[in-house]
């Protein structure tokens, strides 16, 4: 069974936030359109969500942050996800601590990372994060393709005059580490730092899109990921993931979130609409009256951009 908005559209994936909290500081990072939050839902309350979450339909999971794997109980965290039997387990990080807890975090029933890694050089990676971590993040990279997480990607977000030039070096350093390169075009969102910095910096696809097409091998296209576009270049892959402020994203739009404390978080783009349920659970909501609360948060899901999506 999968359950779909009043948009008609299915929703079967969830992004759990676990920590608004991070090791490293991207100047660009719009921290999954959450605030910082004190409150972190403990691994029981999220077994509990994830439990919900699974008996209305939801059939992948993705832990996210904030930095993940800052918390200390991870691992429990997975384990007691994967427990439920989802069709897909997956964590996104910035690699810095993946050299320590890749193999628990494989033993523990996660199937596969992504990994946000924007640069090989030292300087871009110290003025990109504000931290000297280049070589941490780099050793995570491999150590979870060590390990056997698959696939593991790096989500590079590509930015002009910082890492634009750097991409033929990543798509290189991930086809020799057999890890996927993914490009990512800079978003602009409510709690982004500092706008003025979007306009310098964004670095629009387009160009490198073609050129993808131009010299690719094979190119296949991926349905609900907003046909995102996989490139096969001479044994390495790239995808490039298509900006999130438009129609189209919106329209193959198929996940729901939950933020640190506990609120069903509808739409990435959007708080004015989160449904709460770490109260409900501290109030002794039956497993039935918490379904009900997922399915109010998404019947009431909309596209914040509405055009074509009927
Ligand atoms: N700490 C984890 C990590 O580094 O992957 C998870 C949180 S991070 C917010 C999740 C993803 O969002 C990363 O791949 C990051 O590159 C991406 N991201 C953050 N801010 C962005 C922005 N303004 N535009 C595009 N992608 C962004």
């Amino acid at each position: 069974m999968t359950i779909t908005d009043r948009f008609n559209r299915p929703v079967f994936s969830l992004r759990i936030s676990i920590t608004t909290r991070c090791n490293i500081n991207c100047f660009y990072c719009h921290n999954d359109g959450i605030m910082p939050q004190d409150y972190e839902m403990s691994p029981s309350e999220i077994f509990r969500i994830a439990k919900i979450a699974k008996e209305i339909g939801i059939k992948k999971i993705r832990i996210s942050g904030g930095e993940p794997l800052i918390r200390k109980d991870i691992i429990d965290i997975v384990k007691k996800i994967s427990s439920l039997g989802f069709r897909d387990v997956s964590l996104t990080t910035n690699g810095t601590l993946l050299g320590k807890y890749a193999k628990d975090l494989l033993d523990a029933g996660l199937n596969r990372v992504n990994i946000s890694f924007d640069t090989l050089n030292s300087k871009t990676y110290l003025f990109i994060t504000k931290k000297d971590y280049l070589e941490k993040a780099k050793e995570g990279i491999k150590k979870a393709v060590e390990v056997g997480l698959y696939p593991v990607k790096v989500n590079m977000v590509v930015m002009k005059g910082v890492n634009h030039h750097e991409i033929w070096d990543m798509f290189q350093f991930c086809r020799e580490n057999n890890a996927i390169l993914q490009l990512i075009e800079l978003l602009k969102t409510e709690n982004c730092p500092d706008s003025e910095f979007f306009d310098e910096y964004r670095y629009k696809m387009a160009g490198i899109e073609k050129e993808l097409a131009r010299i690719s091998n094979k190119v296949k296209k991926r349905q609900f990921m907003q046909d995102r576009k996989k490139y096969f270049i001479n044994g390495g892959e790239i995808e490039v993931v298509r900006p999130m402020d438009n129609t189209e994203f919106c329209k193959n739009c198929t996940r729901i979130r939950i933020t640190p404390d506990g609120k069903l978080k509808p739409c990435l783009l959007k708080n004015d609409d989160l449904v709460d349920l770490i109260g409900p659970i501290n109030q002794g909501y039956s497993d039935k009256q918490l379904k009900e609360l997922f399915l109010i948060a998404i019947k009431n899901r909309e596209p914040f951009y509405k055009k074509y999506v009927k």
